[in-house]
C-alpha cells in the first residue's frame, strides 16, 4: 500500500537514498510543523448513493513543507508515529476537521466528518477528554463525528480496545474500522465491537471487477457487515464498473476518485448548490 512520494522517493525511509542527516532534519521540521501551521487538510466527499447528495467527508492530512512542497501522509505519518509526534498532529487534525464541519453545518449541510485515530492516539489516556472537548468547542452533535481506526489498531489488544471503543460509543461518536480486510479480525470480537461501519480497503476494490478472489472477499465483507448490522463503506472507487458492482452487492457508502478527489475545503464540491 505504501506509495513513494510525489518526488519519487520517500523522505523518511532511511533505507532509501535519503541519508541519516536528512532524515533527522525532517524529524526536526516535523516537530515544528504543527506550531508553524504547515499542516493542512484535504477533504474527500463520501456518498451513500452515487447519484445522490454528499453525505460527509474524510479529512486527510498533508504537510506543506517550506522547501519540499506538499508532502503526502504516507511520507510522514510513519515517522510521526515512531517519534510520538502523531499525537500533536492528530489533535490538530481533529480540531481543524471539527472546525470545518461546524462551518459546513452552519451553512445547512448535514454532513459527517471522518477523522483518523493513530494507534498511539487511540491508546492515549486523554483520548476521551480530547474528543469530548473538540465536540464541545465546535458545538457538534457527537454522531456527526466518525473516528477511523484501522482494523489492526482495533484488534491489537482487543480487551483494551473494547473499553476505549465503549467509552467513545457512550460519548455518541461513530467508529469506523478502516483498512478492513488487511488485518486479522476475530469475528467473535467484531461481533461485540461497538463500531458503526467497516471500511473496505481500496486494495480489494482495485481489481474487484476482474479478480474473482477480490470479488469474493468484498462480497463476503459486505455480507458480514449486513449480518452484524454494520454500515459498509468502499474506498478507492475509480470506475463506473466498480461502483455498479459494489451497488449490486449492497455496499452502503462509497468514496473514490470517480465521485470526488480529496481537495482543500475551499474547493469542496456541492458548496455552491
Ligand atoms: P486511508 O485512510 O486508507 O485513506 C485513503 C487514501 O486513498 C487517501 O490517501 C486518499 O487520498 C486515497 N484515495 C481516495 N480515493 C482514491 C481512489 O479512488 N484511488 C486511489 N488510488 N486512491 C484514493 P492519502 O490522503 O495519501 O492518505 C494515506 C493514508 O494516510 C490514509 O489511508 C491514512 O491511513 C493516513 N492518513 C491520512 N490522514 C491522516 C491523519 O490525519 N491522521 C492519521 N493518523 N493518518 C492519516
Ligand atoms: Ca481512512
Ligand atoms: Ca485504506
Amino acid at each position: 500500500r505504501k506509495d513513494t512520494g510525489r518526488n519519487g522517493y520517500s523522505f523518511f525511509d532511511p533505507s532509501m537514498n535519503a541519508n541519516a542527516e536528512e532524515h533527522l532534519q525532517m524529524v526536526q521540521d516535523l516537530r515544528q510543523a504543527v506550531e508553524k501551521g504547515e499542516l493542512l487538510l484535504h477533504y474527500q466527499p463520501r456518498f451513500d448513493d452515487p447519484e445522490g447528495p454528499i453525505r460527509g467527508a474524510e479529512a486527510l492530512v498533508r504537510w506543506q513543507h517550506p522547501h519540499r512542497g506538499l508532502i503526502q501522509p504516507d511520507d510522514f505519518i510513519p515517522t510521526a508515529e515512531k517519534t510520538g509526534l502523531i499525537i500533536d498532529i492528530d489533535n490538530w487534525v481533529l480540531d481543524e476537521a471539527c472546525r470545518q464541519l461546524k462551518q459546513w453545518r452552519d451553512q445547512g449541510r448535514d454532513w459527517t466528518i471522518s477523522v483518523h485515530l493513530s494507534p498511539l492516539q487511540f491508546a492515549h489516556a486523554d483520548l476521551i477528554q480530547t474528543v469530548r472537548s473538540a465536540l464541545k468547542r465546535h458545538e457538534l452533535p457527537p454522531n456527526s463525528l466518525i473516528l477511523e481506526i484501522t482494523e489492526s489498531t482495533a484488534m491489537r489488544n482487543v480487551d483494551a480496545s473494547m473499553v476505549i471503543l465503549k467509552q467513545l460509543d457512550d460519548l455518541g461518536v461513530k467508529i469506523s474500522i478502516d483498512d478492513f480486510g488487511t488485518g486479522y479480525s476475530s469475528l467473535l470480537y467484531l461481533k461485540r465491537l461497538p463500531a458503526s461501519e467497516l471500511k473496505i480497503d481500496r486494495g480489494f476494490i482495485k481489481e474487484l471487477v476482474r479478480d474473482t478472489e477480490d470479488a469474493a472477499i468484498v462480497s463476503a465483507i459486505i455480507a458480514l457487515g449486513k449480518a452484524l448490522q454494520l454500515k459498509i463503506v468502499a474506498e478507492g472507487v475509480e470506475t463506473r464498473a466498480q461502483q455498479e458492482f459494489l451497488s449490486e452487492l449492497g455496499c452502503d457508502a462509497l468514496q473514490g476518485y470517480l465521485l470526488g478527489h480529496p481537495v482543500p475545503a475551499a474547493e469542496f464540491p456541492g458548496l455552491d448548490t
